[in-house]
């Protein structure tokens, strides 16, 4: 049984973590979608809320489950029996800190594998960043994300600019 932890953010979930959780659940016997719970981020959507959208958008991939996790990574990974982490790769930016959390992380435990993915071309330039920013601004989202995260990012957006 070989078992993957895909961890992030996921502030909140994108088309981008969608195709690389697939890509990922299609090689492995199951993945775990792991949330970080790091408060300190200031994150837009609570943990219930992130793993909830994630729960929807998952829901008929029966080797798919999702977590949460607030302690270090690669403890959390070995203490859950999995053998690799999932993260995606973008454009040449994510490649410097991606490449120094693998190693680092293969420095504190050689057993567990960082295994990367690439989302297709239309999926590339998405991120969280991104699309909270442009919805924020009144932008249409809605092509980039689940129907379950456009619905939610749409009533954040309501309450915010309310305040
Ligand atoms: P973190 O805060 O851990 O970087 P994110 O939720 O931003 O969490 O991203 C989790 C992982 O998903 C990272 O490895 C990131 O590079 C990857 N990722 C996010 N969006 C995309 C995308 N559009 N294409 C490929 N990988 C992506």
């Amino acid at each position: 049984m070989r078992t993957a932890v895909y961890p992030g953010s996921f502030d909140p979930p994108t088309n981008g973590h969608i195709d690389i959780a697939l890509r990922a659940a299609h090689i492995f016997d199951k993945l775990i979608i792991s949330v970080s719970d790091n408060p300190s981020k200031s994150p837009l959507f609570a943990i219930e809320e992130r793993m909830a959208m994630l729960q929807e958008i998952f829901k008929d991939h029966a080797n798919v489950e999702i977590h949460t996790f607030d302690n270090l990574l690669i403890h959390y990974v070995k203490e859950i029996g999995a053998q690799a982490i999932v993260r995606g790769l973008r454009a040449v930016s994510d490649f410097e800190y991606e490449l120094q959390m693998a190693s680092f992380n293969a420095f504190l435990n050689e057993e567990i594998d960082t295994v990367f993915f690439m989302a297709k071309d239309e999926n590339l330039f998405v991120s969280s960043s991104i699309i909270k920013e442009v919805a924020l601004y009144g932008g249409d989202v809605s092509a980039k994300v689940h129907p379950a995260v456009w619905k939610l990012l749409r009533e954040k957006v309501k309450i915010k600019s309310k305040r």
